[in-house]
């Protein structure tokens, strides 16, 4: 009988000698242990000096979009990023030269084909996307930086930033793929010819190999991945590496053209952006929530990492990550508080007392909890706008949206619009957000005439009253 997740977990909990194990760690081990004899695939690569990897090298590390890491195995051992750098430096290259600039370059279309195929855009001549060989060469150019070494500086520093640490790079793999690099040098000389590339080729590749040969482990990619997922935000070190209205073209790019001919494949088991390079990395990423990176040298017929894979596809499939997979974004919690419970603690003469304790009845709190998104925004402003109806003017109403721990900006507007429609039926609303302070940027704002003192709130709604009907 096969064993479930659960069990698999818990043999590995039972077994550790250091105490109570985290359970996403115990994922990751229990995963590493299952995968650990698999000796499928081969180190096979453009790059002679990668052939000479451990094939039994295996780290897996997992961080969360809210800086919490977790690793396995050889996640500290280093090797080249290879193509796994290749929409870092897209990102690098939107930021810098502009998403207008770049979409002018670089195509955003999968090609089905091999990472290294001789493929153009038939019409422009363009490559068809970043993550192919000859979109990446050609994005390497678009980063900040007068001189190939400029640019290498800028991508050096761009990707230090993604990682949380400074990146040293390997001179010796980049001698070996500039001594085997004839594929990307004709690809290169190809968008020389068309115009394509208004580049010196013999720095465009200078740079792009460097950028492959940066050095980093699976702990780095899966830091990396997570600022991805947590909106251009290193959750590690807090630093916002590039705007957050970024990542969406990225991610998007690398859902559809990370894993190259089996991109396909790849987002129907995992269900993740993901990129995969020669040197056996991974990185895949859960928007919002939390970012894999793999390390095993062992390569598929696409260029992929067998254990990457199978790593990825498993914690996927176990943690439910899969992209597209319905009902994953929870249902809110409305607490709806009426008269005396939506009191403040302010102290009431006698009188005002008595006029708060007749008209008790129009005072209102509201309080959203959970994730406030469209689902839940249409679910609010029906308990609103419902509640409201029965209501005979003037009424106050105050909204909590403190315990909201993300807000998607579309629902927040929303929530706004049906607030905006009951002060035109002498509703008088009050937004609170307590905690907008320390929302990350990511997660959206609340609108500017948002108090964040609840009771203050409650306070200001009942001196109202007491002036209205006192
Ligand atoms: N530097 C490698 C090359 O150009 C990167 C390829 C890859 O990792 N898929 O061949």
């Amino acid at each position: 009988m096969a064993t479930s997740a659960r069990d698999r977990t818990s043999e590995h909990r039972k077994g550790s000698p250091d105490g109570p194990v985290h359970p996403l760690h115990a994922r990751l081990q229990a995963v590493h242990h299952d995968l650990s004899g698999d000796t499928g695939g081969e180190l096979r690569s453009s790059i002679p000096l990668l052939a000479e990897a451990d094939p039994d090298l295996f780290g897996l590390a997992l961080t969360t979009a809210d800086g919490q890491v977790h690793q396995v195995g050889d996640s500290g051992h280093r090797f080249t990023v290879q193509s796994v750098v290749k929409p870092f430096v897209y990102a690098l290259a939107l930021a810098d030269a502009g998403p207008e600039a770049v979409m002018a370059a670089v195509g955003v279309e999968p090609t089905g084909e091999p990472f290294n195929a001789l493929v153009l855009e038939a019409e422009t001549g363009r490559p068809p996307n970043p993550m192919v060989n000859a979109g990446a060469i050609l994005t390497a150019c678009l980063v900040d930086g007068e001189t190939a070494a400029a640019r290498k500086d800028r991508i050096r520093s761009g990707l230090s930033a993604f990682a949380g640490r400074d990146l040293d790079d390997d001179e010796q793999v980049s001698e070996s793929e500039k001594g085997a690099g004839a594929r990307n040098r004709a690809l290169s000389w190809l968008m020389k010819d068309n115009g394509t590339l208004p580049y010196d080729v013999e720095d465009a590749l200078d740079v792009y190999v460097f950028a492959c040969s940066l050095l980093v482990d699976a702990r780095d990619l899966s830091v990396m991945g997570a600022t991805l997922a947590a909106g251009g935000r290193n959750p590690v070190t807090g630093e916002q590496v590039v705007d957050a209205e970024l990542v969406p073209t990225v991610l998007s790019v690398m859902g559809t053209c990370g894993m190259y001919d089996g991109a396909g494949g790849w987002f129907v088991k995992v269900g993740l952006p993901a990129k995969s390079g020669v040197a056996g990395g991974m990185v895949a990423v859960q928007p919002g929530q939390l970012a894999l990176g793999t390390y095993s040298p062992p390569l598929d017929e696409h260029g992929n990492s067998v254990r990457g894979f199978k790593a990825c596809t498993r914690l996927s499939e176990e943690l439910g990550m899969h992209e597209f997979r319905p009902g994953g974004r929870g249902l809110p919690v409305t607490v709806r508080l009426d008269g005396p419970d939506a009191r403040s603690s302010a102290g009431r003469t006698s009188e005002e007392e008595d006029v708060l304790a007749a008209h008790c009845s129009r005072l209102h709190l509201v309080r959203l909890q959970g994730p406030l998104t469209l689902l839940t925004a249409d679910s609010a402003c029906t308990a609103l706008l419902e509640a409201a109806k029965g209501w005979e003017a003037p009424h106050w109403l105050t909204v909590d949206l403190s315990p909201i721990g993300w807000l998607h900006p579309p629902a927040v507007d929303l929530l706004q619009e049906a607030v905006d429609s009951l002060v035109d039926s002498d509703v008088h609303v009050r937004l609170v957000d307590r905690v907008r302070e320390n929302r990350r940027p990511w997660e959206g704002a609340t609108p500017d005439d948002t108090l964040d003192d609840l009771d203050a709130a409650l306070r200001s709604a009942e001196d109202e009253l007491l002036a209205r009907l006192g």
